[in-house]
């Protein structure tokens, strides 16, 4: 299995998203809410092709990454600052790493609360996400979809009519 940021990050916030966007099942398109964080980016950086460049590597998509000063900027349309975006961003961090690019960070922006967080990934942390990434082999392997977590970050959810159809 290619394990992607995406799937870092959904591990993070629902392992039945995880397991339900891994199987096939996106809704992705359908969300005003993506749409919405697309825009923002858009509109954060209308600069960005002179000042950064986007990379494709395993399969996972750094819009903006500065590679004079080694940082990868990440723009979250979130109102709150999740642990969900810091392990996307380490996992960006760590692929690059792989990939003999030493001495990246992170830094991520978020427009909304006028506030950025600094990202790095420590020894321990790269320790952690290959436990993740197990844990995500094995949750999506799995037979059965996980159950519904009944959280208020289910309402912003792409697959919240899917998970809830039945319950109105
Ligand atoms: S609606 Fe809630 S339970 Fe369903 S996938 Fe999204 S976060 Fe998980």
């Amino acid at each position: 299995m290619n394990i992607t940021a995406t799937h870092i990050n959904y591990y993070h916030i629902c392992h039945r998203k995880l397991w339900l966007f891994s199987n096939g099942i996106n809704m992705e398109h359908t969300s005003d809410t993506v749409a919405e964080g697309k825009l923002i980016g858009e509109t954060t950086y209308p600069q960005r092709p002179e000042k950064y460049t986007e990379i494709e590597i395993g399969g996972s998509k750094i819009d903006f990454y500065d590679a004079k000063n080694k940082i990868i900027h990440e723009i979250k349309k979130s109102d709150s600052i999740e642990q969900a975006h810091q392990w996307q961003v380490k996992y960006y961090i760590w692929l690059l790493q792989q990939n003999g690019i030493e001495g990246v960070t992170g830094i991520i922006e978020y427009p909304k609360l006028k506030q950025t967080t600094k990202v790095e990934l420590s020894k321990d942390d790269s320790i952690c996400l290959e436990e993740i990434k197990q844990n995500i082999e094995r949750i999506v392997a799995d037979e059965k979809c996980p159950p519904v977590i009944n959280s208020k970050i289910c309402k912003k959810c792409s697959y919240y009519d899917f998970c809830y159809v039945n319950e109105e």
